[in-house]
């Protein structure tokens, strides 16, 4: 029985994905703008055009 079994893949990623996005922006959470963004979409890894920007390096 491997650690791997315990968790789904599709799991892992989400997981993954959730984490890089808090890694790279820690002050995200504390984003009214993002808050407003997750609201708006329903999306919970949703961000401000702000933190898109940044995210993207544009
Ligand atoms: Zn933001």
């Amino acid at each position: 029985m491997s650690a791997d079994e315990k968790f789904p893949l599709e799991e892992v990623e989400r997981c993954k994905q959730l984490a890089r996005v808090e890694e790279q922006f820690p002050d995200a959470d504390a984003c009214p703008a993002c808050a407003d963004a997750r609201k708006t979409s329903g999306d919970p890894t949703d961000l401000c055009k702000e933190h898109l920007r940044r995210m993207y390096g544009i």
